[in-house]
Order: structure tokens, then sequence, then C-alpha cells
């Protein structure tokens, strides 16, 4: 239907004025029709074959951050980048990777146990058996050599503390075994460590993440007894990247912290191990049974310790800097070569990671390829396009920030916003993003069909949401709502430092939730895996190219650009709503526990032989103030409604100075100092949670010290926050 190409691009004007589409128009657009050719020719040359290739092709070895298979992936996708027709070079940082040279875990006493620490090859897995794998561990982990009792901590969370504290049961001295989930991995040795531990073993339970699950791998998608789960466990929430350059970028010659002085390091031994190497260790412990809410999939019972035996646990690292290859590929704008629009997706793994990265990198590559075939039919973008593919991901966002902390200023005046993605796979739309881009994604869910059901990706989340929804008054809302629940942003993807450290715009991109499985940074993250049960036929790969290529391609030639602030203060006004009602709720639960522990509820009620101590009587929650908050807010509706307004009607020449500076607006929202304690942080709105790690915390200044129960700085945040707010409006005052 396309082939007289050249042509339709062209005459964009004439097109505006003689067509009246009946269906969708898209915002930001006087001429719909022809960002619709665009896209259909940009669907046209998309290609699920080719993902699949490619997916094959970036998987078929390890592939980490220094190693062959590394420079192998970096190089091959500069390749394609290239032959598609960008302009493509490839970016050298110098990053800090420690891997191990010495792991030993073994148990000395009753039990006598050596952990086996291998992921065994399978012959229904063709990359299992390959050599240059990265052993099973936890980037990052200190050196330690550790001699001590074991003592199990559920999740490894501050309230698992609480409950151990219940039992008299203290970690001080002792090496703690934490069960995966429930929290982002490295928040389970911080918080060990601040309890004083000396040691922290991670394992995957069987009934979260094993049997209990489903069928396990080779059989099924989920883990078997020998998967291991690798991963950093940097302390991101203090700040990502390369942990001995902070603030600044690791380019050759940079000074460093030395690692044992680096702020977001931890400093005791951790390591990552199978339910296969956890049981024997499990299954020694003595102390009280575990709460029935801390038992897992193990066919023995759960106590919480302390261990009859001893355990050794003996780590070493080479703490070795390595080179990182970042392929950087661009295409200039025809119109606004200084206005920038990004996208990204990291192309290292923790081993062959056909489903992280490689599936989210190859959608990312199909994008670009159909760009390049756009390109030569004389198509220009109006707006520079900026591809990327990052390493060293893995280790805590390396190669991304890095790079953004190298071009920070460039990215503060270019940087129109940053399209994210990482794995992908079959089901829902997942997106999360800065709230005044909610229509932007809105629109581009309800053009892109599903493609098991035909309907529109928007269509199918909403549905699945609706059914999953577990009150009615839920249900109604989801089945009546028009518009996209678009997320707030935490950490775990490379966008972290272009939206929480220098302000720019960001979407994060994915499909998922039909797609599980306990392959997750195992060597079993293996194409035959991923075709087999993340996205058989590798049609949700071209979703996503669908997905984030239109989110690249209408932020690039949008006549009006698709920001729109009435939307984030509707999503701001509902956090703080919120926030003022979690303390109302905080403020009547701490009066009423109260009464419960002054009149010796907890004690009579308590079961004698089990000798738990009671709660003690905790400060009541004070009367807080949000008016600076809730009047900020209000400023900035009558200000963003104007602006959507003047937007409506402005053309030619002031429409051009909206769009320069609206895109700059969300630079309004970042605080000079940052957040409390972590100043690499500094957007006001959104930040990965202290102790949630990659889940995020909205209104984090305000909401954490909520949650620490820190009253000054409560109403220091909100004094910050409402300043933030201000400023954000004052800013669209001046458009
Ligand atoms: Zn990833």
């Amino acid at each position: 239907m396309l082939r007289q190409k050249n042509t339709i691009f062209f005459c964009s004007v004439l097109l505006g004025l003689s067509f009246n589409s009946i269906a969708q128009q898209f915002t930001g657009f006087k001429n719909t029709e022809n960002q619709k050719k665009i896209e259909s020719f940009f669907d046209s040359k998309l290609s699920a074959k080719r993902v699949g290739e490619n997916i094959k092709l970036m998987s078929s070895i390890p592939h980490h951050i220094g190693s062959v298979g590394g420079k192998f992936v970096a190089d091959e996708i500069a390749k394609q980048f290239k032959s598609a027709g960008w302009d493509t070079k490839i970016v050298t940082y110098q990053l800090l990777f420690p891997t191990p040279i010495t792991r030993i875990l073994e148990m000395k006493g009753a039990t006598n146990f050596k952990a086996l620490l291998k992921e065994p090859a399978l012959k229904e897995d063709a990359t299992s058996g390959q050599a240059d794998q990265l052993p099973t561990y936890n980037c990052w982990s200190a050196d330690g050599d550790v001699n001590a009792e074991l003592v199990f901590v559920n999740y490894g969370l501050p309230e698992d503390y609480e409950t151990l504290a219940k039992f008299g049961i203290d970690v001080k001295g002792k090496i703690v075994i934490a069960k995966y989930g429930r929290s982002w991995r490295g928040i389970k040795p911080k918080v060990a460590q601040e309890h004083g531990a000396i040691g922290c073993l991670i394992y995957s339970d069987p009934q979260d993440d094993g049997y209990g699950a489903g069928d396990v791998y080779p059989k099924g998608p989920f883990k078997n007894e020998f998967g291991v789960q690798r991963g950093s466990i940097m302390d991101m929430v203090i700040y990502p990247g390369d942990p001995s350059t902070p603030n600044y970028a690791s380019i050759e010659g940079a000074p460093r912290v030395d690692h044992n002085e680096a702020e977001n390091l931890l400093k005791i031994p951790v390591l990552p191990i199978s339910y296969h190497d956890a049981a024997p260790l499990l299954q020694d412990m003595a102390g009280p049974v575990a709460p029935k809410a801390w038992r897992g999939g193990l066919p023995f019972t759960y106590h919480i310790g302390p261990s009859k035996s001893k355990v050794h646990l003996k780590l070493n690292f080479d703490w070795k800097i390595r080179p990182a290859y970042n392929v950087i590929a661009m295409i200039q704008g025809s119109q606004f070569p200084d206005q920038w629009v990004i996208r990204g997706n990291h192309h290292d793994a923790w081993v062959n990671g056909a489903n992280d990265p490689v599936s989210g990198m190859a959608a990312e590559l199909e994008e670009a390829i159909a760009i390049g075939e756009l390109v030569k039919t004389g198509w220009r973008p109006k707006r520079t396009l900026v591809y990327c593919a990052w390493d060293a991901e893995e280790q805590g966002l390396m190669g991304s920030v890095e790079w953004v902390e190298e071009h920070a200023a460039t990215l503060k005046a270019k940087a129109v916003a940053y399209i994210n993605s990482d794995g992908n796979g079959r089901g829902f739309l997942s997106a999360e993003g800065s709230h005044a881009l909610t229509g932007l994604i809105t629109d581009i869910s309800k053009s892109i069909k599903d493609p098991q059901t035909g309907v529109t990706i928007f269509e199918r989340q909403r549905a699945n949401r609706a059914t999953e929804a577990s009150t009615l008054a839920a249900k109604k809302e989801i089945l009546n709502s028009n518009s996209y629940p678009l997320g707030a942003m935490g950490s775990g993807s490379d966008y972290s430092s272009f939206i929480q450290h220098v302000g720019v715009p960001s979407l994060n991109i994915g499909f998922g939730g039909e797609n599980e499985g306990g392959e997750y940074h195992s060597i079993y993250d293996s194409y035959d895996h991923y075709s087999k049960y993340k996205d058989p036929g590798f049609v949700y790969g071209v979703a996503l190219a669908q997905t984030a290529g239109r989110a690249a391609l209408r932020l690039s030639e949008a006549d009006a650009l698709p920001f729109d602030f009435t939307a984030l203060h509707k999503t701001v006004k509902g956090y703080i709503n919120e926030l003022v009602a979690s303390v109302e709720q905080m403020r009547e639960r701490v009066k009423v526990e109260n009464e419960l522990v002054n009149s010796r509820a907890y004690a009579i009620a308590a079961d004698p032989t089990e000798n738990l101590l009671s709660p003690t009587v905790v400060e009541d929650v004070p009367y807080l103030d949000f008016t600076p908050v809730l009047n900020a807010l209000t400023k900035l509706e009558k200000a963003a409604q104007a602006l959507e307004q003047i937007k409506s009607t402005a053309e030619g020449q002031k429409l051009a100075a909206i769009n320069a500076k609206i895109y700059t607006a969300e630079q309004s929202l970042l605080m000079t100092n940052g957040l409390p304690r972590r100043p690499w942080y500094k957007h006001s709105l959104y930040a990965p949670g202290f102790y949630t790690g990659y889940g995020v915390k909205t209104i984090p200044g305000v909401r954490e010290a909520i949650e620490q129960k820190n009253w000054s700085e409560t109403s220091a945040q909100i004094t910050e926050v409402a300043a933030s707010i201000n400023r954000l409006a004052n800013y669209l005052e001046t458009l």
C-alpha cells in the first residue's frame, strides 16, 4: 500500500488540510494522517523473524561487561545501526567490576555440608554449558571470611527484624539467610548489616520461585533446584553507577574513590544460593518454629535458628577496572537538530540474557532498522533521534549513569525525553514515566493491536486490570477509565539517571505478565528458554518495537510536544491526598496500638509457652501541615490549564518557542540538594525507596520522613516539594 513512499511524507501541509480523520487524533499533531502513514510504513518494516534472529545472535554467548562476548555484542549492535544508516559510535568507559576469585560456603558441626554454587548444563538448553559464564555471586559483596551461626530472617526486610525482636533473637555477629523476593535484593544485606550481621546468604525458595510456582526447567519455565539469581547488591538508592566515581564519569584517568570507602557499597560478604544449597542449612536450624508467613516450600519445618552448626562463608573478588562499551547512534533532526529524542536499552547480561536484556535490545534494533528504511525514502525526523545500547547495566546501571554524568549539561539543554526498555515478553503493556506524558502513552496504546487477541494493547491492559481488581468499585473505575495508568518510576533500569538525576522526562516500556519463569539472572535465561516460554514467535518483540518506536516518532515529529502538565497535576494531587490519608491512619493506628500495650493486651493474648516479648508504647503522630503543597498544586493546576489553552491555538514561531522550552519544565522539579542523605537523587516526585530498592516512592522526601517518623524532616520536605511544584507552575507561566 505504501510503495510510493517518497511522495507521501513531503506534502504534510496539504494532507493536513484535506484529510479529516474520523479515527483517533494524536495529541500534539495538526496532521494526524501524515503521522499515521509514517507509522504504518514503520510497522511494515518490523519483522518478528528478525527479532528472533537477533535474540538468538545476541544471546549466543555470555556477554557481561568486560567479556569477549560483551565486545562481540556491542560490535554487532553497532554494525546493525550503521547498516541501517545511523551515525554510530562506540563510547568506552573504564568501570570498576569485581568478579569472584574465591567462593566457599560450608557448614560444619551437626551438619557437614559444602555448597555446590554451580548451575549444571542441561541437554535441553544449548548455551547452558558454555565457558566464560560468570559464576553465581552477588556483585559488590565485600571480601570476607566469616564463621558463625546462621539465622533465618524471612525476606530480610525491616519488619522481619521486628518479628525477630519479639522472639528475642538477635543477628549481631551471626550470618543471616534471607529469601529472595518482596524487595530488591540489595535491601536484604543492607538491613542485615544495619542489624549487626557479619554475612548474608540470599536463596530462592521453591514456593515463590521454583516448583511452588509451576513446573521447573526444562519441563517448565520455573526455577529448578540448582538455579541461582545473580545480581548486584550495590546500594543504588544512595547513588547508582560506578561506585568509584560518584557524580562524575568514569573516563580514562578519572580520580577514583577506593571501593572500601564508597558510600554505596556494603561491608559484609553476601552470596546468592539455590534451594538445593539452602536446604541443608535451613534444616540444621534450631530455635522457634518460623511464623506461618515465613515458611517456604522445602519439605521440612522451618525454624528461625540460630543453627546448630556453624557456617563458613569465604568470598574474595578481583576488584578490576574493565572497559564498558555503550553504542550511541544518531539521526540528525531536519528542523530541530538540538532537540534530542533518546531511546535506550542495555545490551550486557549476567550470562546469556535472552530475556534480560536481549529481548528489549532486539526490539530497539528493529525500530532502528525500520527508521533507517524511512530515511532511505528521503524522510528525515524533525528532531534528532539518539538510539543507545548501554553496557554494564546489571552491576548498577553503570553504562547509562556514566554517560549521563558526562553529558549532563548537554542533556539538560537538548534532551526532549528518554524512552527505556529492558526485558520483554508475552502479556500486557506496562509503562511508567513522567506523568506529563500520560496523554502520549494513552494515544499510543490505543493505536497498537495486541498480537494474541487483536484488541488494542490499551483495551487488553484495561481488561486485565479490571478482572484482577479486588473491589467492585475499583473494577467499575477501571472499566470507565479512558487514560493509560502510567506508573511512577523507581529504579532498576537505565532511565534512573535521566529522570532522577538530570530531570529528563522519561518513559519505561515493556510487555509481560504471561511470561513467568525462574530464569532471571541465571544461565537458563537462554534462547531455548525464551523462545519456548517468554515470547513464542517473538510477536511481543514487534509490539514493543511498535510502542517504543511510536513514542520516539511522535516525540520527534509532533507539532506541539505532547507534554500535558494537567495530567501531572492530577497524579501528584492523588499522591498528596494519599499521603495525607496515610498520616491520619498512622495516627489512629498508633493510638490504638498504644492502648493495647497499656492495657497489657499483647501480654494477656500471647501463648505463654512461646515467651514472645510484648511491644512497647511509641510516640504519637503529630498533626502535619500540608497547606504549602496544596496551595502549590492549585497554582500548578491553573498554570497547566492556561498553557494547554495557549498550546491549542499556538502556531509557527509561538509554538516553536513553547516547544523549545516545555521539555525542560520537568527540571523545575529537581531539588538542588537532592533527597536527604542521597543528594544524587534530585527529583522531588519520584525515587527508588530507601528500603524498597527498585520499588518507587512517590514524593519520596516526605513519604520516607513519615515512614521513619522523622517529623521535623517531614515538615522540611513538605516545604521542599511545595517549592518545586511552585517552580514548575512559575516556569509554565513563562511559556
Ligand atoms: Zn535488564
